[in-house]
């Protein structure tokens, strides 16, 4: 067992001696039993130097909590649990209550503040403290798992800590997801997609391609040129270029998911308040990941860049009515690309 050092001294209160005078608070290696198992800790303790041999040590309550924290830590770590530093941190991060995080995880409104004073944690309980400390995207499930236990404003409250504690690569993977989320019926090749499975990649490069060829590139003007490059992908190669499904809509093609689309994380896009809605205009990126388009998708991308750049909005729409494609669809129809092939020239 190692020897006893001092920590520091102090002027305090001496319950041995009844009176004031200096104090030596000191540590030492000690052991005790916990469940069954001998386990080695830190522990502090008061020392009189006046007071008679067999009398001459005392602690105080927080330092006796202390102490046995201690001892459930080393406990812990011998047995790869997290310690309550390290419980207390994983709550922190997400910014709540130790009642609310309970909440959060579906256990007892208790559980957690146990875990951070004296109850050790079973392997069940500690696996979840760490899925939740390496995946914000499982503290996001389990916040929608167990959301009924908030009330509307703490539901609010919450939902944004745990989006703002999403690292880049969460907030990214949730959006896609979402995106991915409305194409779930067109998985597969079909007339519907052309062919392709969505691209999510190839969609955000080829945005930001756009948003650097053509000035004031705003929504309705970028999904009709999407548009323009799948039909014309499809006419060269009987292949869509991003697998995005098109709807007839009064204002021409129409992606499903364009609110997705806008919203993905590789999309620079920066919103304006119209005169009656959100006009959102895209703009290029600094650094701009092209590594997914090929050099036929780029030259198809130039085409139409060239062809369009120079449209308004309402010029687009207008050259898109008259496609066959347009046509030969009603309001909300899927637009096939076998139509969609047989676009005009451009
Ligand atoms: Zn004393």
């Amino acid at each position: 067992m190692k020897k006893d050092s001092l920590v520091k001294k102090i002027f305090m209160e001496c319950p041995l001696c009844d009176k004031i005078h200096e104090i030596e608070e000191r540590k030492r290696i000690a052991t005790t039993i916990i469940k069954g198992e001998v386990v080695d800790y830190e522990e502090n303790y008061y020392f009189c130097q006046y007071s008679d041999e067999d009398e001459n040590e005392f602690t105080v309550g927080r330092m006796e909590d202390r102490n046995l924290l201690n001892a459930r830590n080393e406990y812990r770590r011998c047995h790869g649990l997290l310690t309550s530093d390290e419980i207390i941190e994983i709550r922190e991060s997400y910014g709540l209550s130790q009642a609310d995080f309970a909440r959060l995880l579906g256990w007892g409104e208790a559980t957690i503040s146990r875990y951070e004073s004296k109850a050790i944690q079973d392997d069940a309980y500690d696996n979840m403290l760490r899925i939740v400390k390496n995946d914000p995207l499982k503290a996001f499930e389990l916040f929608q798992k167990n959301s009924d236990k908030f009330n509307n404003v703490k539901k609010v409250e919450i939902r944004e800590r745990i989006i703002a504690n999403l690292d880049m690569y969460g907030r990214e993977y949730l959006k896609r997801q979402a995106l991915e989320s409305e194409y779930i019926s067109f998985k597969g090749l079909s007339d519907a997609n052309g062919n392709q499975e969505l691209n999510i990649d190839k969609v955000e490069s080829i945005i930001g391609y756009f948003a650097k060829r053509v000035n004031n590139l705003y929504k309705v003007k970028l999904m009709k040129m999407l548009w323009y490059s799948d039909a014309l992908n499809y006419k060269f190669t009987g292949k869509s270029m991003t697998g995005l499904v098109y709807l007839h809509d009064a204002m021409g093609a129409l992606p499903i998911g364009h609110y997705r689309i806008v919203d993905l994380e590789n999309v620079n896009v920066e919103e304006e308040e119209g005169y009656e809605y959100t006009k959102y205009r895209f703009v290029p990126k600094e650094n701009d990941d092209l590594s997914c388009l090929s050099a036929e998708d780029l030259e198809i991308l130039d085409k139409v860049a060239s062809k369009f750049k120079n449209f308004s909005a309402k010029d687009i729409v207008s050259y898109m009515h008259e496609e066959r494609a347009y046509k030969e669809t009603v309001d909300g129809e899927v637009i096939p690309y076998s139509l969609a092939g047989e676009i005009r020239t451009i």
